[in-house]
């Protein structure tokens, strides 16, 4: 059974990563108002990623005989200035998100829970994943200057990206 500082953790964590969905979400409406479907694209994969995020912690911690209790979510900021002050601050999010992963790691590694621990290495690496696909995107809209052409055929690029669910386990 998972303990009652870790189960508030867990509860905590998955509020943050349906807040991600939420902010993700403002970013794809944000690209879409402003005619860019491919960037709107990713978030809108992202937007996914998100949910099953917060599902694997939602059904990790229903498994360990524990209660999930929602809070409420923060509103995400709504306006943004252009495409690279939006990948900055998802590639800012994503290393906060890391750095909360990590500290609910430090908490199973504390409380001597094993199967939290083994549970929570799918995170560690997933969010080396999330910042290097994030910072991949910030490098190269610099490169471009964040306009013109180079934003259209990125744009392209991002149109192709498709979300691919984790095999069950
Ligand atoms: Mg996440």
């Amino acid at each position: 059974m998972i303990s009652q500082k870790l189960q508030d953790a867990y509860n905590q964590q998955i509020n943050r990563e349906l807040f991600s969905e939420y902010l993700y979400l403002s970013m794809a409406a944000y690209f879409n108002s402003a005619g860019l479907k491919g960037f709107e694209n990713f978030f809108l994969v992202q937007v996914q990623e998100e949910r099953l995020h917060a599902m694997k912690m939602y059904q990790f911690v229903n498994d360990r005989g524990g209660r999930v209790y929602l809070k409420a979510i923060e509103v995400p900021k709504t306006e943004f200035k252009n495409s690279l002050e939006v990948f900055e601050m998802a590639y800012e999010h994503e290393k906060l998100v890391t750095s909360l992963i990590h500290n609910l790691m430090d908490l199973a590694i504390k409380e001597n829970d094993h199967a939290a621990r083994i549970h929570l290495n799918w995170f560690v690496e997933e969010q080396v994943e999330e910042e290097s696909s994030m910072e991949t995107i910030v490098n190269k809209l610099k490169l471009i200057g964040g306009e013109g052409h180079g934003v259209l055929m990125m744009d392209n690029e991002l149109a192709q990206r498709v979300f691919t669910p984790p095999p069950a386990k």
